[in-house]
Order: C-alpha cells, then structure tokens, then sequence
C-alpha cells in the first residue's frame, strides 16, 4: 500500500488510537468521540446511519491531507474512509470510465491509470489523499484538475437518505471547489473517471512542467515522463509525503490563490510597485488569480519563516505550513496562519483564504 494513509511515527506523536493527529497528515487534532473504519460503500453509510441514530455529528476523513483538526478534536464519529479498488464500467470510441472506490489512495490510482496507457490525470500524480475526496475541493495541480475527467459521483446524500448519482454537472466544481466543500450533507462513495487511451498526455499547459519536460506548452508528452517529471517537481517543494520530511508535514498549499476583481488587482499593483508585476493569471471573466506563495513571501515571511511550539512555513514552499517538529498544536499552527494572513492584508490590502477545511478551530 502507498505510504497515503501512513500513521505518524514521529516519537513525539500521539500514541492514543483515537487521536485524529494520527490520521491528519499535519500530525495535528484532538481526540475522536468515536473512531469507526469502514472498507467499503455499504459500511459507510451504515457507519453514517447508526452516527445519526445516536444522533452524533459525523465526521468523515480519508486521508487527512486536507483538513485542519482543532485541538479539542471532534467530539462526534469520525468515519475513516478505507475502501478500495477500480474497475472499467464503460467503454466508448477510445475512453475509459473508471469507478473508484472512495478510500483508493490518490496517487495509487494515478499510477494504475498511466501504467495502462489511460490519459487524463497524470498530472494530477504525487497528491495525496483519497480519490474519493477530489471532488471535495477539485483537486488540481500543473494545469489539470479532476473537474475535466470526473463524469460522476456516487454519495450519500445524508438530507434525503439515498445514496444518489450526481453528474459532473451537479457538482458546482470551481477553483479548489465544489458543492461537497464545507458542506457535511454528501459522503462520496465512488467517483467516475473518464480517460483517454493514449500514451501520451493531454497537452502541457504549465510553463514550469513544460520546461522541465523540455518542451512547449501545448505539446503531449509520454504519460510516464508527465508523471515521474511532475513527482520529481513536487519533491522538490515538499509536495509529496516523505514521513522523514518534515517539510512534507502540512497540508500543501495552506492558503488558495487570490482571485481578484480588476480593480482590486490594480489596487495591489500599486501596493506593490516596488517589487515589479506581481506574478498572476487571467481568471474566468474579468478576474484575475494571483500567487499565494508571492504575497506571502513579500510580505515577510519567507521559506522558513517560524511561529510558536515549532510550527513553519516550510523551507520549501512559501505556501505549505507544517507541523515540523511533529509536537506543535493546532492553536500554535493557526497562530502562524493567522500572522501571515494579517501581515498580508497589511501589506497588500489582499485577504487570502484558507485551502484546508477547518475544523473545530478557525483562523
Ligand atoms: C503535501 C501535500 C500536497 C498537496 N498538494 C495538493 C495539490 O497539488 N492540489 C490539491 O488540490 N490538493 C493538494 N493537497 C491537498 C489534499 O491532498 C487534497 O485535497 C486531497 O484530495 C485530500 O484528500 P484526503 O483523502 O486526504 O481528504 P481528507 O483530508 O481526509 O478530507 C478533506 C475534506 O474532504 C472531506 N472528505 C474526505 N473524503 C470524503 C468522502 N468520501 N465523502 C465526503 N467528504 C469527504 C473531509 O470531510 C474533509 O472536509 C496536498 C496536500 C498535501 C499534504
């Protein structure tokens, strides 16, 4: 199995089986009212079913790669999501729809499509988490996002009691979005693929891919090459989990990309004058998205940069907050989400908001 649901292993970590700390990849959370795992569809929604019966909040998390966990925990079920496994269910010209079963480690699943020539998501490789939670935010990275390739997902929808189909277009997927993000209403069972048979990937539309690829943005490169170039790119900024790196302890990119009006883009040119054109990219419409990693780094706090009890920005990335000395609590990472957040606004009169789910603490 991949290292995706690995367990901390850090002395210092928790050694209470309920402590969520050990399923968060921030090492980071408080205790569980009640820890149930379920390995597959049926026993997720039972395992929902019988939380609501007792009328308990219910909390579901795969991975753990993607929230932040107060320190007072959560005082609910948590449902750990461990289902596995793939399979072809259509077949049309020359795509492939793929269901994947919620808990599928992400990465595992990147690495079956590639390896049987299935085009689509090799861009997409060395995230981690589960399949089942890319649609929660439209997981993206390197110029895909699985909004493009997601036809269908199966949830339980806890509002009307039925597990459902939902297709793509019922989703409500934006930049690091969806309907299910902030909402406890869907728990994701499975999720459709469609891919294309090719060995080539879909056409580079990176710059920084392109270039370590060696070739032009638009062009297609060999799906293996496209993965094992955007893993080895990762690496280098502690976005691949490395249970020996602590700069890989976060939750990636703790803050999203600023999406800006014109105006307001304008406003920031100017607050920013001294340091040249701020790196960003046309949005949808009149808006346009600025770097997080910029802002942040302008703003004062560089790679590096240190809050209370060990908490860091990494020394790899200026967007990944981590838990570095694998003892810190949630309050001291907040702390530090929190200075940056504030020094930024200060500094550029840009809000930037949060990519985790928060949970049971705030910043
Ligand atoms: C080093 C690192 C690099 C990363 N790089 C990227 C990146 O490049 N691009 C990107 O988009 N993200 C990135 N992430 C964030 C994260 O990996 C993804 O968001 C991932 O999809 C989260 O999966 P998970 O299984 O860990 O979700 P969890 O953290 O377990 O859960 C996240 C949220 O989804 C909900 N959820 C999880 N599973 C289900 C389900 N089956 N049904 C309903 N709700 C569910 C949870 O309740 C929670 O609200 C990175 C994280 C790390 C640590």
């Amino acid at each position: 199995m991949s290292d995706v649901y690995a367990e901390p292993t850090t002395a210092a970590g928790p050694t209470d089986p309920a402590t969520l700390a050990r399923y968060t990849t921030l090492r980071l959370g408080g205790p569980a009212g009640r820890l149930e795992i379920a390995t597959d569809a049926d026993e997720i929604v039972r395992k929902v079913r019988e939380a609501e019966a007792r009328e308990e909040a219910v909390l579901v998390l795969a991975g753990g790669s993607n929230v932040v966990i107060g320190d007072q925990g959560f005082p609910g079920t948590v449902v750990l999501v461990r289902s596995r496994g793939f399979r072809v269910v259509a077949e049309e010209g020359d795509t492939v729809t793929v269901r994947v079963a919620a808990g599928e480690p992400w990465d595992d699943l990147v690495a079956a499509t590639v390896e049987r020539g299935w085009s689509g998501l090799e861009c997409l490789s060395g995230i981690p988490g589960s399949a089942g939670a890319t649609p929660i935010q439209n997981v993206g990275a390197y110029g895909q996002e699985v909004a493009e390739t997601i036809v269908a997902v199966e949830a339980y929808d806890r509002t009307h009691h039925e597990v459902v189909r939902m297709a793509a277009a019922d989703c409500g997927f934006s930049y690091r979005g969806s309907i299910f993000k902030y909402s406890d209403r869907w728990v994701v069972l499975s999720v459709d693929f469609r891919l294309t048979r090719s060995p080539l990937s879909g056409p580079v539309r990176y710059a920084e891919l392109a270039r370590a690829l060696g070739v032009e943005v638009g062009d297609r490169v060999p799906l293996a090459d496209a993965r094992a170039t955007v893993r080895r790119l990762r690496a280098g900024k502690g976005m691949v989990l490395d249970a020996a790196d602590p700069d890989t302890w976060s939750v990636g990119s703790f803050f999203t990309n600023p999406v800006l009006e014109r105006e307001a883009y304008e406003l920031l040119r100017e607050r920013a004058a001294d340091l040249g054109e701020p790196p960003h990219w046309p949005g949808a419409g009149d808006v346009v998205k600025v770097s997080a990693a910029w802002l942040i780094d302008k703003a004062g706090f560089g790679k590096g940069y240190a809050g209370p009890e060990g908490v860091a920005i990494s020394g790899k990335h200026t967007l990944a907050l981590t838990n570095r000395s694998g003892a810190a609590s949630t309050a001291a990472l907040v702390a530090l989400a929190r200075e940056i957040r504030d020094g930024v606004h200060a500094r550029f009169g840009v809000p930037l908001h949060p990519e985790p789910v928060l949970i049971n603490c705030t910043i």
